[in-house]
């Protein structure tokens, strides 16, 4: 069951997906797994719905919402809710590290605007912050993306970042039809704890992040070729460094997977370091 916001005018072009089902509301954070002691970083307030039920379970809430035409509602909403803090701002040109510097470590929860789902989500995975997990809700191609496996069309940056962080798991799909207004696609909750414990600890995260990149940049050309580009390799010195990380000569990059990512980038940073010398 759907509702609208009396006399607005939805912005497809922020990506205004509104949802006030309070039962889907309700086992979205549910499946986030958060509770009393949490603190929450949600992106996209809109009508503050979500904002609401989170407020309800968690600590503390931190929204944040960059059409001002919603400060009224939402001001009117919250006023009187020290849980919530209402942040009028675009997450794109926000400090997120001082902005959540005084809450310690938090959860990040959002039906996200679609138009900005890669870039929030590659800001969120390669940030430098106490993220305790993500739970979004996007687009069905993009929670495809998120646990895809080596080798196939899905698998890309994104994916690998997301299994750097944790692990992504499709917790609830949602139909289109449950959005104010309709999506042009359905839709599903992803939730990615984040690992308590380092086990994927790249020497150097600069370069992992480079190395992801690069191997993806242009997928139909081997990952020694990409190398050779994006390190100025001569094409031996890309191919011991592919063996030294137990790799063939011939792979392409989307067959890796998170960990020879790791092993792979250590050999860079090696190698890197050689070459100040
Ligand atoms: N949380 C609400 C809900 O679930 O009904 C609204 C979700 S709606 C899919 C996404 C929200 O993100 C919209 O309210 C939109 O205005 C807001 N938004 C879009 N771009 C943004 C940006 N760059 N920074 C912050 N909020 C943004």
């Amino acid at each position: 069951m759907t509702q609208g916001l009396p006399a607005f005018e939805y912005k497809i072009s922020l990506g205004q997906n509104f949802l006030f089902d309070q039962d889907l509301l309700n086992r979205l954070v549910d499946s986030a797994m958060v509770g009393p002691e949490d603190t929450v970083l949600e992106i996209g307030a809109g009508r503050g719905d979500l904002t609401q039920a989170l407020a309800l379970r968690c600590r503390q809430v931190v929204t944040l919402e960059i059409d001002h035409r919603l400060s009224p509602v939402l001001e009117a909403r919250f006023e009187h809710q020290d849980k919530v803090r209402l942040v009028m701002a675009d997450v794109m040109q926000t400090d997120l590290g001082q902005l959540m510097a005084p809450y310690g470590a938090y959860h990040v929860v959002a039906n996200l605007p679609y138009y900005l789902t890669t870039p929030i989500l590659h800001r969120l995975f390669t940030m430098r912050a106490p993220v305790q997990s993500v739970n979004v809700m996007v687009q069905a191609e993009v929670a495809q993306r998120l646990t895809a496996h080596p080798g196939t069309p899905e698998y890309g940056p994104l994916t690998v970042l997301a299994a750097y962080r944790g692990i992504p798991h499709r917790a609830i799909e949602v139909p289109a039809g449950m959005f104010t207004p309709p999506p042009k696609v359905d839709s599903a909750f992803m939730t990615i704890p984040y690992h308590r414990h380092m086990s994927l600890a790249p020497q150097d995260e600069e370069i992992f992040f480079a190395l992801i990149h690069v191997a993806f940049v242009m997928r139909r050309k081997t990952l020694a070729n990409n190398l050779m580009r994006a390190f100025s390799m001569q094409r031996a010195q890309a191919v011991s460094c592919l063996q030294a990380a137990g790799l063939p000569e011939q792979i392409r990059g989307e067959r890796l997977d998170v960990h020879d990512f790791v092993a792979l980038s250590d050999v860079l940073t090696d190698w890197n370091d050689c070459q100040k010398k």
